[in-house]
């Protein structure tokens, strides 16, 4: 049964793997700051497939507070598809939808300010990196980097800096559903749902125990998933190199008609003619690789496989259980004992 109250109802979704060491200190904190609160919460944790203590500690979060929910995927799915499961299983009576990450890198204390904007009139509130502590000047630079190129290609401005730390509305989180692509690039996915967007700035705290699941391969793929998600400017790219290949070839030929003309033909050139097909050799399995990428993700998107696979979903108590997804239908469905 939905809450009675008239209170307005917030939802906090928060993925989870292997984080067992910050969880309690995380809960404390967050429940600190959503009893303070003038209105009613949830917090949803997903944990997506962990293989330390997280499940547990998660259930027993939920068994001493019946506003916890709890949702264990059937193995780690990344934290854009843990994110997608939480989200899809948000109390259909919530009205406004948080999300944070487990490590404490997000201070929980700025909700409030998330809501006050959020009352203001915003359908997406998204925290914006003002500095970045405890993170190496090369994760800065490369960071910078990804935005620039990210601004330059996307048709979507993808605004810079922001995580998923961000307060969504009713409508902005069911527009959400309708976005069911396997490659989850989340911020893009976010900002291309539109809407009145406002950005908070905020200072990103060092991940406060455990490690970060991310490293440079992986922000690599990341990078890569945000640019072919969307945009498909680099297809484009073989074309004008072409383009001015053969340019740079006609102007070659007529020089060489030129010199053959005036000074007749010595046969010279094996350094030229290596360099060139080296050159044209490398460009044309580059843009094959280009081509490569996208059809990859063409290919994934068309077997349209489910985004994750849950195992138990623990519902909050006196909420509406979404339950499972359509294509799963026996999914434990209780209050953990
Ligand atoms: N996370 C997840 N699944 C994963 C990797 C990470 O649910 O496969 C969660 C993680 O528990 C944390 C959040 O996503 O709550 C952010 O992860 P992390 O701190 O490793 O990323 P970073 O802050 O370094 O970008
Ligand atoms: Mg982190």
């Amino acid at each position: 049964m939905p809450t009675m109250s008239t209170r307005q109802t917030l939802t906090v979704v928060v993925p989870a793997y292997n984080e067992a060491l910050v969880l309690p200190q995380f809960h404390a904190r967050l429940t600190a700051v959503l009893d303070a609160l003038d209105m009613d919460a949830g917090v949803l944790y997903v944990d997506d497939g962990s293989r330390d203590a997280t499940w547990q500690v998660i259930c027993g979060l939920a068994r001493g507070d019946a506003r916890v929910a709890a949702l264990k995927l059937s193995r780690n799915f990344g934290k854009e598809a843990a994110l997608t499961a939480g989200l899809d299983q948000v109390d259909v009576d919530a009205d406004a939808v948080l999300v944070i990450d487990a490590d404490l890198q997000d201070p929980p204390e700025l909700i409030p300010e998330f809501i006050d904007k959020w009352r203001e009139g915003f359908d997406v509130v998204y925290g914006q990196r003002l500095a970045r502590d405890g993170e190496t000047w090369l994760k800065r630079a490369t960071a910078a980097g990804f935005y620039r190129v990210m601004q330059w290609l996307s048709a979507t401005p993808i605004p810079p800096d922001t995580g998923d730390f961000r307060l969504m509305s009713r409508r902005a989180l069911d527009a959400l559903h309708g976005l069911r692509e396997r490659q989850r690039f989340m911020k893009g996915i976010f900002a291309w749902v539109g809407f009145q967007q406002a950005a908070l700035p905020y200072r990103r705290d060092p991940r406060h125990a455990g490690t970060s699941k991310f490293n440079y391969w992986k922000l690599w793929n990341f990078a890569l998933e945000g640019i072919t998600s969307f945009s498909t400017a680099p297809l484009r790219v073989a074309t004008y190199v072409g383009l001015l290949t053969a340019l740079v070839a006609f102007g070659f030929g007529l020089w060489i008609i030129a010199k053959t003309l005036m000074w007749g033909n010595p046969v010279a050139g094996y350094p030229s003619l290596m360099t060139v097909m080296l050159f044209l050799g490398g460009m044309q399995l580059m843009a094959l690789g280009i081509i490569g990428e996208y059809l990859g993700r063409l290919y994934m998107e068309s077997k349209a496989r489910p985004l994750y696979l849950l195992e138990t979903f623990h519902p909050a108590r006196g909420t509406v259980a979404r339950t499972a997804t359509p294509w799963q239908t026996a999914v434990t469905v209780t209050r953990p004992k």
